[in-house]
């Protein structure tokens, strides 16, 4: 089955192409430029040699009609992913520029070409975020647990003036209207969003270690590695819930035509799992991430900050509360273990500094 990819050159999405391809589908994925598709099929001439992929080029997802041409050319196209959404700080224009138009338009304009030309798609798959979910006034409050059916109250107009809730907004704002639209339009296809919390993990391919930053969370792993033992601070910052980069990948694709999905938000979070029903250990903090570094990287020990807070599990006990029962108990998976994840992660950046 041919499967539309949004955003396929980003750190999630080179993972979910990795495992359409290996999964037997046949992939168009959209980039912003050739240039930016030349790494990735070099790669996938590599590891899927057999693989079925091309890429066509979406300039601008906040465009309007941003994605009609693809939709006219490809009329065969059965599942979209749509991950393609504006993931950096520092940006130059406004926030709204920045983060709320691309994505909500983008959202907007992929079920809309779905709707005038994909008479043949059957299953839409949005990336949204916990972002979405959270409460972020509650945070640390035990009597308030976050999860799949929860919203994040954030509106726009309190938003607007700080990038980073900003981003969080644009990523309510996106998920909401992608619920709206089939409700309102009465969709004949089915809907799921993953609603990820901070992603780490390895990149699918290492040129995209070769880039001066990291996408945002991949980059907080790349800091611990680089801070020295007089590093002082601040320890607690940045900190949050995780998941696994590949566990955000997989559940992706396991939706793909399967009805028991549609209408579910998945929420993937490091060491929780089916039948595990215990959540306090998918949070992380800065000092966690430099605890699993000295720890499982004995080699970084006397060169990397080793710390400095006592009481860490008393830290990460303040961040928000979650429970993603909803997913595991759906999917049955058992996802990645943080400290896992975060090796995988250094060992990826270590072993290609080593060989640069
Ligand atoms: P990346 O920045 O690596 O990927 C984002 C992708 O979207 C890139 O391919 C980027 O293209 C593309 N994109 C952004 N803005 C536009 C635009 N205006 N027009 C066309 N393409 C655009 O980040 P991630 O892989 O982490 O993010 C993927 C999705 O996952 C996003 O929807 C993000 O909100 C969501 N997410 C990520 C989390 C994380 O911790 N990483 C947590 C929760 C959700 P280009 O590279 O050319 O700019």
């Amino acid at each position: 089955a041919k499967v539309l990819l949004t955003g396929a050159s980003g750190f999630i999405a080179l993972h979910v192409l990795d495992q359409l391809l290996a999964a037997g589908y046949e992939v168009v994925g959209t980039v912003r430029s050739e240039e930016k598709a030349e790494p990735i099929k070099k790669e996938l001439a590599k590891e899927h040699p057999n693989g079925k992929y091309q890429f066509e080029v979406v300039v601008d997802i906040a465009a309007p009609n941003a994605f009609d041409a693809v939709f006219q050319k490809h009329t065969d196209l059965k599942y979209v992913l749509h991950t393609a959404s504006p993931f950096s700080f520092g940006l130059t224009k406004s926030n709204e520029e920045n983060y709320l138009i691309p994505a909500t338009h983008g959202t907007k304009s992929v079920l809309e070409s779905i709707q005038k030309y994909g008479k043949n798609v059957e299953h839409v798959v949005v990336t949204s975020s916990f972002a979405a979910i959270v409460h972020r006034h509650r945070s640390g409050d035990p009597t308030f647990i976050n999860d799949e059916t929860t919203w994040n109250p954030v509106i726009w107009e309190d938003a607007r003036e700080d990038a980073a809730t900003s981003y969080v907004a644009s990523k309510k704002y996106a998920e909401k209207l992608a619920w709206d639209f089939v409700k309102d339009n009465n969709s004949t296809f089915n809907l799921t969003t993953v609603n990820p919390p901070y992603v780490f993990g390895p990149q699918k391919f290492t040129f995209g270690l070769a880039r001066a930053s990291l996408n945002t969370s991949a980059d907080f792993v790349n800091k611990a590695l680089k801070t020295t033992p007089e590093y002082e601070g601040p320890f607690n910052q940045p900190a949050g819930v995780a998941c696994d980069v590949r566990d955000v990948a997989k559940l992706h694709v396991l939706p793909l035509g399967k009805k028991e999905f549609n209408g579910q938000r998945l929420f993937p979070v490091s060491d929780t799992g089916y039948g595990i029903e215990e959540y306090e250990k998918g949070k992380f903090n800065f000092e966690k991430i430099l605890r699993i570094l000295n720890e499982k990287l004995p080699e970084l020990k006397g060169k990397i900050s080793p710390g400095g807070i006592k009481d860490n599990e008393a830290e990460l006990s303040k961040l928000t509360y979650y429970r993603n029962k909803i997913t595991t108990d759906s999917t049955k998976l058992t996802f990645y273990k943080l400290e896992d994840t975060i090796y995988d992660a250094a060992k990826q950046i270590l072993d290609y500094e080593a060989s640069q």
